[in-house]
């Protein structure tokens, strides 16, 4: 079954303490295409301006990514810049120029309209919202967020988290909604607020899932070198999504299994600038690697 992502498509500038990397190719719906384009078809809807580069269309599809929602207009492609420090759990944005997303209404092709798996990428919550007013009957809708939605768009992003399926948000994230520093009191807060299941992202601590069926703690994967974590957790919930559309059987029974082929993924995004290094992986190394996690946590 397909999946529909909506969320930013973006030029990255990116700087570690090692390296600095201009107009890459980023944006939370740009990660999540492209890890869940290894499980399953997507549709990718969002906007870049005409200066966007062709060779980045190329390589959406090059991963089977359907373009059809992609709206190409006049004007310049969202550009975020950022550093990380040392400690490169420590990131701090250096510019937002928001471009053509500043006029952005996603229009959805009819065809799209019937899409099984949603993925409301990172994206201002009120364009969440018109996406998923476009949707007839999805079968499973995951949405995931950052501060700044917190900060500056508190009530769209309530009323959202009400007509969804799963809320994907990271610890820091979790623990200002919730109002507390426990990360298993949040998951319950956050179920209060509308949806079945909740994923807390830890980063490199892997992430927590809170469902009808309980808690699983998913790990990540042990990494020795982190080049550019930028774009992760977008990973992290693409694959995921790619997965559970991919799988037989219910969500519920899916989920976990689900969780760690989305860590799997989010893990080559971290050793490469940008999607450089997801861009050149295969199912099979996917796979080496989840059998890897299996190993590390049996017992
Ligand atoms: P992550 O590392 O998972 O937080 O995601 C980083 C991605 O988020 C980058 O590729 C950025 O282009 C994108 N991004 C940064 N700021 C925003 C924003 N305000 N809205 C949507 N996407 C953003």
């Amino acid at each position: 079954m397909s999946v529909l992502i909506v969320g930013s498509t973006a030029l990255d500038s990116i700087k570690t303490p090692k390296a600095e990397n201009p107009r890459l190719l980023g944006g939370s719906a740009s990660h999540a295409g492209v890890a869940a384009s290894f499980f399953a078809p997507v549709r990718l809807v969002g906007v870049v301006g005409d200066d966007f580069p062709k060779k980045y269309l190329q390589l959406y599809r090059k991963h089977g990514i359907d373009l059809d929602g992609l709206q190409i207009v006049p004007g310049k492609t969202f550009h975020w810049s950022g550093e990380y420090e040392v400690n490169m759990n420590n990131r701090r944005t250096l510019a937002t120029e928001l471009g053509v997303f500043e006029t952005f209404t996603p229009t959805l092709p009819p065809a799209h309209r019937t899409t099984p798996f949603v993925l409301l990428a990172n994206i201002a919550p009120g364009l969440q919202h018109h996406v998923l007013d476009q949707m007839d009957r999805p079968r499973f809708v995951a949405a995931d967020t950052m501060d700044l939605w917190l900060n500056i768009a508190m009530p769209d992003l309530l009323r959202l988290i009400k007509r969804i399926d799963l809320f994907v948000l990271n610890d820091s994230e979790a623990r200002q909604l919730a109002q507390t520093d426990n990360v298993f009191v949040a998951l319950r807060k956050l179920h209060q607020l509308g949806p079945r299941f909740v994923i807390i992202k830890k980063g490199e601590h892997g992430s927590i899932l809170s469902g009808p069926g309980g808690l699983f703690l998913a790990p990540a994967s042990p990494l020795t070198k982190v080049v550019d974590p930028t774009g992760a957790g977008d990973s992290f919930v693409g694959g995921m999504m790619g997965f559970l559309a991919s799988a037989k059987g219910s969500i519920e029974s899916n989920l976990r299994r689900a969780m760690i082929y989305g860590a799997v993924t989010a893990s080559f995004c971290c050793e490469g600038f940008g999607l450089t290094r997801t861009t050149r992986v295969t199912r099979a190394d996917i796979e080496k690697r989840v059998k890897e996690l299996e190993k590390l946590t049996r017992f």
